[in-house]
């Protein structure tokens, strides 16, 4: 159902992470959150960054805030975006992690590559029992960001296909067997999450897309056994709450997984079959190549398309997310149309000043497609120049 996205003609919003502020230099590791959050430095740390992403997603005038992904340690490529389920739930042996050999998940890059260190930060604890949530506390961490803001708090983590290639299993007979006791775990985790009020839950990265066109499927990993793993991963939650699904090209060290710009073609009407209020697909970075494609084929869901670069640390001009939504209104109506980055910032390698501006750059740009359509305009009060401390140009 819709929630944070009712009502607001073009919402805008960030798809997850935000580069760490140099003093939060404490981590979870294996520690569960609310065990964390006892020691003062930790809570302190903690709350303070929270309090920073924040503040600046509503400086910015977003719509939809997110946490940050505040949860993650400070490692190689924001590794913890996979590793924090591994490293939080039941049936894993976490006292033993080992490496994930390459190649697992279609992930694989030569020495040489940035993005081999990481692969070799692919440290993960093995399966030996069955999976459960465990220690995961999405709720409680959402909670920790919700209560220090008026803003809807989307909350988003990975999917259960990625977690699902990168560790290794003692226990289950089958990848698919993996892929569904993961889905099942998180499926709970996020009931409780839409109990408590969570406004929105985003599933980052099924791999419908990554799997069309790597071409790696075999007769049982395909895009359509990636639909069923999202489907099963939100089973119910729509009638609770507004779910999406987060879709990219990669981001870990800021970076794209392939060499030359991809295309959604292949595996647009697979997209259209997950059980989801909401798509977000990558649009910026690649010149919007596939606008057309996707107005014609996602059918009823909202769109939400990226606008915003997070490979690059050139800030966006105003006027460029303006002419990408005017290229988006083309294919897509308004009311189901949506803004964000086309990834989070935060995953290592852009500064804290870079991501503030591009999201900002995203409110500017959106509200001049919002005067141009008559609708309300978001409130920036970091582009408030009334507050700026250099007098103004003669
Ligand atoms: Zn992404």
């Amino acid at each position: 159902m819709y929630r944070a996205t009712k009502d607001i003609i073009l919402p805008t919003t960030i798809t997850g992470s935000l580069p760490r502020p140099s003093w939060y230099t404490e981590n979870l590791g294996t520690r569960h959150f609310l065990e964390a959050m006892v020691t003062r430095r930790f809570r302190e740390q903690y709350e303070d960054a929270l309090t920073c992403y924040i503040r600046d997603q509503e400086l910015a005038g977003l719509d939809i805030v997110t946490d940050g992904d505040c949860r993650f340690d400070d490692d190689v490529g924001g590794q913890s975006w996979t590793a924090y389920p591994p490293m939080h739930m039941s049936g894993f042996e976490r006292l033993n992690p080992r490496p994930t050999p390459a190649g697992r998940g279609g992930i694989a890059f030569p020495r040489g590559h940035i993005l081999h260190d990481y692969l070799e930060s692919r440290v993960m604890p093995v399966v030996t029992g069955p999976l459960g949530r465990g220690d995961l506390q999405y709720t409680a961490m959402w909670k920790a960001a919700q209560r220090i803001t008026e803003k809807p708090v989307k909350w988003g983590a990975v999917s259960a296909e990625i977690v699902t290639f990168a560790v290794q299993d003692a226990h289950y007979k089958s990848v698919p067997d993996r892929m569904f006791a993961i889905a099942d775990a998180f499926n709970e985790e996020y009931h409780e999450l839409a109990d408590a009020g969570c406004p929105v839950i985003q599933i980052e990265e099924p791999q419908i897309h990554l799997i069309a066109v790597r071409k790696i499927q075999d007769s049982v990993i395909t895009p359509k056994l990636m639909v069923e793993v999202f489907n099963r991963t939100v089973k119910g939650l729509r009638a609770k709450t507004e779910v999406w699904a987060h879709s990219c090209w990669g981001n870990p060290s800021q970076q794209r997984m392939f060499a030359e710009v991809q295309s959604y073609k292949p595996a647009l009407e697979a997209y259209n079959t997950v059980d989801a209020d909401v798509i977000t697909f990558e649009s910026s970075s690649s010149g919007g190549i596939d606008l057309e494609a996707i107005g014609k084929t996602i059918s009823d869901k909202k769109i939400c398309i990226g606008v915003i670069d997070h490979h690059t640390l050139q800030v966006e001009q105003p006027e460029q997310v303006a002419a990408q939504i005017r290229a988006a209104l083309k294919h897509i109506p308004a009311e189901r149309l949506m803004v964000s980055t086309d990834c989070g910032m935060g995953r290592e390698g852009m500064s804290r000043r870079h991501a503030f501006y591009k999201t900002v750059a995203l409110a500017l740009g959106t509200n001049i497609v919002r005067k141009e359509l008559g609708v309300p305009q978001a409130r920036v009060l970091a582009a408030d120049d009334r507050y700026s401390l250099v007098a103004p140009a003669k």
